[in-house]
């Protein structure tokens, strides 16, 4: 896909709703966990409240199946919107997304919804907790703070099984390296 026809003074905005999009990146984020990331061929500005999500609609060997998953990418940049997904031992629209979603294809998704987010529910220190691939709703707010230099005195606590199941490992550290104060020097 061509980017060359971006224009975001023109461009229309997501809408609660049904919508065609289409894969444009798979990024391989742990060993069982992909992030795939959508645009609209008719560019849409993917604004979203962090920490919402959207439903996928599937068919799979010839039955329709829907499956929920939180956006994790943040509406600072929003021309695309990602999603990032664990494979489930024995699920079935998990592992089929994994082995069969590819650059380029398109379906449908719902939303996107969800109360859980960071915008209706404002505090100036934060402290967030998760788990696994339950890190997508945190990173969502977390990416949006950082991008838009949030005035949000922010702790965020993620645990993992081991170090190579830490999703989005190296851009937490890039993002820490980058907002931490410094230590205060001796004079
Ligand atoms: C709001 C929301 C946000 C979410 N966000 C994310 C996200 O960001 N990332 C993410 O990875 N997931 C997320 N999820 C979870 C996601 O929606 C799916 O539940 C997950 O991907 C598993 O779906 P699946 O189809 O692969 O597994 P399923 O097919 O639903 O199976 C789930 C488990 O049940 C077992 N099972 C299935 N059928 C039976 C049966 N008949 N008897 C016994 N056991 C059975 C399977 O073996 C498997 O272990 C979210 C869910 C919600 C509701």
């Amino acid at each position: 896909m061509s980017n060359s026809f971006l224009n975001p003074v023109t461009t229309q905005t997501w809408a609660n709703g049904r919508h065609i999009v289409r894969c444009v990146k798979v990024i391989q984020e742990t060993w069982d966990v992909r992030t795939f990331c959508f645009m609209a061929d008719q560019p849409i500005l993917f604004f979203f409240k962090p920490g919402q999500f959207v439903t996928l609609e599937l068919e799979i060997d010839g039955v329709p199946i829907m499956r929920s998953y939180t956006i994790s990418s943040s509406p600072s940049v929003p021309y695309s919107f990602s999603v990032t997904i664990k494979r489930v031992p024995g699920g079935k629209v998990s592992n089929w997304l994994h082995d069969t979603l590819h650059e380029g294809q398109e379906l449908a998704v719902h939303g996107p919804v969800g109360l859980f987010n960071a915008m209706d529910f404002t505090a100036p220190k934060v402290l967030y907790l998760s788990g696994g691939v339950g890190i997508t709703p945190v990173m969502s707010m977390a990416r949006w703070f950082y991008d838009t230099n949030g005035n949000v005195d922010m702790v965020f606590i993620h645990s993992a099984r081991s170090p190579k199941d830490i999703i989005y490992h190296r851009e937490l550290e890039h993002m820490a390296s980058r907002i931490e104060l410094p230590e205060p020097q001796n004079a």
